[in-house]
């Protein structure tokens, strides 16, 4: 049930904020911008056009799957081509591949790089300090994760104080403290810097670079490129904002993200919308306790307006695995004759015949139900708890 954990594991981020996580080909052309290192590549989505571009690029490339998920070498998502022929081949297997439950739509084809050493380093929060933590390890390729656990004095770590920075010292204690190959020091002391420059000035929540590689012709290389971006900071990067394409082949996600509304699909029938993600969570609990299936999570947000109540209810009634709607609003600033209003609207506008229960709490509670009772179709029933809403639209679900 990989869907069902993965949907719990995004639940955990949602409630944590949102972020842009960047794909390693835009990571890399980032970096490229920041003075980082990096192979020179071309990102395609077809086996003829990883042809070319091999073709343009000349000599061994290598063929790497586009996912936003680590362990690609592993599954088979990253491999060497001598020719042109070659690429062309593993492109057409890897296209199209499932890594963990993320599809490949596109594969990076890049000049391949002789490989001395691997090392790891990244830039990331330690929430706990409140500061920037700069990581530099000459165990690389692995997972870091790993390494801290099993061998933790090869992971060299400096909190960096933001107001004086990270200065050319703190990178060359670090190469240090790492045991980082003597030719490849001043090389890694430039990309720590640079790294952390790209961090600061893109608002980035983590920058990671597993493997950097030393190589043969003796450079230091950035092979690999994890980069998160701080959502609540993507105003001030217009074209970041461009780079956040849709991350999900689900279509209900996909139109959600379209729409800017929270939503996580899970694999119950008992569609939910609440405005706020400790509502959302609690009625999903509440589904659980009356006996049904929550069919997703939606958080309309805490001051849902009519429009966005229609955003919402077109999302939840695309799904076809809904079979009721649970509309559980809590009106603090939200008014409830608002939602009740924008309900009237979305229900106008979409034609949905499915049972909807509605539980409204709050400010102009009383107008809000009265709303619904006077104008709503048959189809909307008001109930006055949230339990009780929840026992409705489990035995709805249920055909009871
Ligand atoms: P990940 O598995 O998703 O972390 O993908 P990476 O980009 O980190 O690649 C995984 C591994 O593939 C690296 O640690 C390298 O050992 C290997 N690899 C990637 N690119 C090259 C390359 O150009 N040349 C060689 N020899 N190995 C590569
Ligand atoms: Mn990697």
């Amino acid at each position: 049930m990989a869907s069902r954990s993965s949907g719990v594991y995004r639940l955990v981020n949602i409630t944590q904020g949102r972020r842009l996580d960047l794909f390693e080909y835009q990571g890399k052309q980032l970096f490229a911008r920041h003075g980082i290192p990096v192979p020179s590549g071309e990102i395609v989505d077809t086996p003829e056009a990883a042809r070319a571009a091999a073709e343009r690029i000349g000599g061994t490339v290598v063929v790497k799957a586009q996912v936003q998920v680590g362990g690609r070498g592993k599954a088979g998502g990253i491999q060497l081509a001598k020719t042109p022929d070659e690429a062309e081949a593993h492109a057409r297997n890897i296209l199209g591949m499932d890594i963990k439950d993320h599809i490949v739509h596109s594969v990076w084809i890049e000049a391949a790089s002789e490989i001395v050493k691997e090392y790891y380093a990244s830039v990331t929060f330690d929430r706990s300090e409140k500061k920037p933590l700069v990581m530099l390890s000459a165990e690389g390729g692995m997972d870091i994760e790993e390494v801290a656990r099993t061998n933790p004095e090869a992971l060299a770590t400096l909190h960096v104080d933001p107001l004086t920075g990270f200065q050319a010292h703190h990178a060359r204690w670090l190469v240090f403290h790492a045991g980082i190959d003597e030719g490849a020091r001043s090389g890694v002391v430039s990309i720590l810097q640079q790294l952390y420059a790209a961090f600061t000035d893109l608002d980035s929540m983590l920058m990671e670079i597993n493997p950097l590689i030393w190589t043969a012709s003796g450079d230091v290389v950035a092979l690999d490129a994890k980069v998160t971006i701080d959502n609540n900071a993507l105003y001030r990067h217009p074209d970041l904002l461009a780079l956040q394409t849709s991350v999900t082949d689900d279509p209900q996600e996909r139109m959600a993200q379209e729409k800017g509304v929270t939503y996580v699909k899970l694999d119950g029938d008992v569609g939910i919308l609440g405005n706020g993600a400790g509502l959302v969570m609690s009625t999903l609990d509440v589904v659980a306790l009356a006996g049904g299936r929550p069919a997703n999570f939606l958080d309309a947000g805490g001051g849902s307006k009519a429009d966005e109540v229609v955003a919402a209810l077109e999302v939840l009634l695309s799904d076809p695995k809904v079979k009721v709607l649970l509309i559980n609003i809590f009106g603090g600033i939200t008014r409830c004759d608002e939602v009740a209003n924008g309900l009237l609207t979305a229900l106008d506008k979409l034609n949905a015949t499915l049972p909807i229960v509605v539980r409204l709490d709050g400010t102009n509670e009383d107008e809000g139900r009265r709303i619904i009772s006077e104008k709503a179709p048959a189809n909307v029933v008001v109930e006055p708890t949230m339990l009780s809403a929840a026992q409705r639209a489990v035995e709805l679900a249920k055909g009871v």
